[in-house]
């Protein structure tokens, strides 16, 4: 595998690079900002490629926030960005729930097993949902449950596809539903699956790591919608009309963005060393993710 090139400080290495594309890819987290910390001159670096008529996608794995809400977080960092520009893991799900998938009425209601950034893409797609934030369901299982979930009182007979994402709320009757209604034939499918995220310089658990009872108690992987997914890919390539040779995926993380990249056989992948992963990791001898090139920043583009 040949070595990726390191741009920093290369004006004419970074204009061939930046020539080989049409459409930017960009993870968030990572390389535009760490949390709530934005990185320097990121405003100045996406205007200079716009400039250059790039377009620019802002894809997340973030399944908690729904697109409305990540262009509230640009507006507030001053990141000059459009709703219509941001692709996350819950709308990818949304998206493909409803064009893709297209269950028949009535039995095409989910079981949201997440935030409320997966019940708005369900909303702005047209998807019924039950579950998600509903208060009802954030408590403890009682003896009775049991009973009630087994004779299935407590669940709706319209509910096909089961949808888990990261739940900061996530409980022992929660997934004793999500289980019953995968046995009782409702697809299993999660935003994501991400074993940590990055938080607070530090990482927690992940959407993997919060719906993983449930993955275990059913015996197999849920389909995913986030990165290194293809599904996000072709929901992408399917709102964009990408020519996948022009397109490049940017980001922090090898094993999500750069995967991504590779595994859509995308022109070209940019890692960034502002966030998860480390130039050691893709440097390394026998490394299983590398990438075509990397910068230090993202700012470093700029020249
Ligand atoms: N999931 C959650 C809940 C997050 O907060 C984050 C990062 O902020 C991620 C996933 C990873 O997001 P990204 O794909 O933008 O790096
Ligand atoms: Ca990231």
């Amino acid at each position: 595998m040949s070595q990726p090139k390191f741009l920093s400080g290369d004006k004419a290495g970074i204009d061939e690079f930046l020539d080989r594309f049409d459409v930017f890819l960009f993870d968030c987290d990572g390389v535009l900002w760490s949390g709530d910390h934005m990185f320097e001159k990121v405003p100045e670096t996406l205007e200079m490629l716009r400039s250059k008529g790039k377009r620019l996608v802002f894809v997340t794995n973030n399944s908690t926030k729904s697109r409305a809400d990540y262009k509230k977080k640009f507006d507030k960092l001053g990141i000059p960005a459009e709703v219509d520009e941001v692709f996350g893991s819950s709308y990818s799900a949304a998206v493909y729930i409803a064009r893709i998938m297209k269950l028949p009425a009535p039995k095409n209601k989910v079981f949201v097993m997440g935030e409320s950034g997966i019940e708005q893409e369900l909303e702005s797609e047209g998807v019924p949902y039950i579950g998600g934030t509903d208060p009802a369901l954030r408590r403890d299982i009682e003896p009775e449950d049991f009973t009630n979930i087994a004779n299935g009182s407590m669940l709706d007979p319209n509910v096909g596809i089961v949808l888990a994402g990261l739940d900061f709320h996530m409980n022992y009757l929660k997934t004793a539903i999500g289980f019953q209604y995968v046995q009782r034939g409702a697809q299993y499918l999660a935003t994501n699956i991400d074993s940590t995220l990055p938080m607070s310089h530090s990482f927690f658990p992940g959407a993997g790591a919060s719906g993983a009872a449930l993955e275990k108690a059913v015996g197999k992987t849920p389909v995913s919608f986030g990165k290194p997914s293809q599904a996000m890919m072709d929901a992408i390539e399917g709102k964009f009309k990408l020519n996948r040779s022009r397109t490049c995926m940017i980001g922090d993380r090898l094993n999500t963005d750069i995967q991504f990249g590779i595994d859509g056989k995308l022109g070209g992948t940019l890692a960034v060393l502002t966030g998860v992963s480390k130039k050691e990791d893709f440097l390394a001898d026998g490394a299983e993710t590398v990438p075509s090139a990397y910068v230090n920043a993202i700012s470093d583009l700029l020249g």
